[in-house]
């Protein structure tokens, strides 16, 4: 084997302006795949990221909540290069290796609820979300699951089935996977109550599926691209008593919500309430791609040897990452400080409400924080003042993302590792973009 070093990315990926690879991109990549921004990231740290031209942006975005733990932490780095010395790849089902074990530890220990755990691991939040409808099937031997309208589970077959949002995400790919159904999710500030959502669930057993033939309930605790709205607690215990009445699991999903975000490890936490299945991914992993089951044992050991698994499942640079990125949790407080950074940005756009009655809700858990936009006179939903929240912030500097079925959600995923300097400076360009839109 040769030991030169001097192999090279092709050094113009480096270089180059932003317009001359955006007309390389739209000529070999498919317009499905549409991308957000029209620069190209050179580097990045911490919260904030240069393009290939220079210019520096404030990251609210972390690559949709992946980076609750920053641009490459010193310590996330310093994991995935110690692993790098050791193998980058085995396939675990093929050769184990002891950090997986232990990270699946950590993961049980941590997970909200009293049963004992179990966990394994996969790469995408779309196959995390697959594998638990296989094992919520498998140990009920039932084949229905509902969701909700507004979710987001992916975008793979069965999990774009489980999404309740037709626009991108399922035209022109169906027929879907049966046996999915779509509840109604509680939305105070669009007058859908607790009582609505449960009430549509007695009028799908009644209408649609016989509740004795459903294997799962799947819900996010704050729904995520449906808009940051948090799902109430008399909802998730009512959906509690449900699935105990008629034999049915409750997964939920923590995809977006994981990893200190909401103020809490989990969002789950907050509920008084036992889930059979958990999914998690995203910030698991510090930006490797890691995702995973966590369920009741005897749940998840339902499925036979051999029918759970991936060739990637569990990669071993992303499971170093991951422990990385719960002892950064731990060590520097992240869920104290999402619930400082959240506070801070809600108490900013609060003080916006009187010069700017667009600003129909503020909202969120911890660092989960959304701004939603309504017009002030017919209480529509404004899609096209927030898209110019987000191009004057852009100008200024600062990406935030838009999320919400009507598209009129501004959402705020800043890494919770972000310096002060930085955060208020964010919060500064961001206060400058709404009253500029
Ligand atoms: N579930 C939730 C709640 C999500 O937010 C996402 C991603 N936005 C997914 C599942 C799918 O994850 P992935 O894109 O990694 O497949």
């Amino acid at each position: 084997m040769s030991n030169s070093t001097d192999f090279k990315l092709d050094s113009g990926f480096f270089k180059g302006s932003n317009a001359e690879w955006v007309a390389r991109k739209d000529a070999i990549t498919p317009r499905g795949v549409a991308v957000g921004q029209s620069f190209y990231a050179d580097k990045a740290l911490n919260a904030e990221l240069w393009d290939i031209e220079g210019r520096r942006y404030i990251d609210f975005g972390s690559g949709i909540a992946v980076l609750n733990t920053g641009h490459r932490h010193p310590k996330i780095v310093a994991a995935i290069k110690e692993q790098l010395d050791h193998f980058t790849h085995t396939a675990y089902q093929v050769v184990p290796y002891a950090s997986y074990v232990s990270l699946a530890e950590k993961i049980a220990q941590r997970a909200p609820g009293k049963s004992t755990k179990k966990v394994t691991f996969f790469t995408t939040g779309a196959e995390a979300v697959e594998n638990a409808v296989k094992i919520a099937r498998s140990y009920t031997g039932r084949p229905g699951v509902i969701a909700f309208n507004g979710a987001f589970h992916g975008r793979t077959f069965f999990s774009m089935a489980l999404t309740g949002k037709v626009m991108p995400y399922k035209r022109g790919f169906g027929p879907f996977p049966g046996d999915v159904y779509h509840a109604v999710f509680p939305n105070p500030l669009h007058g859908v109550t607790t009582e609505d959502a449960l009430a549509s669930l007695a009028q799908l057993f009644k209408n649609d599926i016989d509740p004795a033939r459903v294997a799962a309930f799947i819900f996010e605790p704050v729904q995520g691209e449906g808009g940051f709205n948090p799902a109430p607690a008399d909802f998730v215990e009512g959906l509690r008593k449900i699935a105990d009445e008629h034999g049915i699991l409750l997964i939920v999903d923590e995809i977006q919500t994981g990893f200190a975000r909401t103020g809490k490890l989990f969002a789950s936490q907050a509920y008084n309430v036992e889930f059979d299945l958990m999914t998690f991914a995203k910030s698991l992993a510090g930006g490797m791609p890691l995702s995973g089951v966590c369920g009741r044992a005897d749940v998840m050991d339902a499925p036979q040897p051999g029918g759970l698994g991936g060739t990637y499942a569990g990669n071993p640079l992303a499971v170093a990452a991951a422990h990385a990125v719960l002892d950064i949790i731990d060590t520097e407080k992240l869920e104290e400080r999402a619930v400082v950074l959240g506070d801070r940005l809600k108490a900013r756009l609060n003080g916006l409400k009187t010069k700017v009655p667009t600003i129909a809700d503020v909202r969120g858990p911890g660092s989960m924080v959304a701004v939603e936009f309504l017009d002030p006179k017919t209480h529509a939903p404004d899609a096209d003042f927030t898209k110019r929240v987000q191009a004057e912030a852009l100008a200024r500097g600062l990406m935030v993302l838009v999320c919400g079925v009507y598209g009129n959600v501004v959402r705020f995923l800043h890494p919770l590792t972000i310096e002060d300097t930085v955060f208020n400076e964010g919060l500064d360009i961001l206060e400058a973009a709404i009253l500029a839109a």
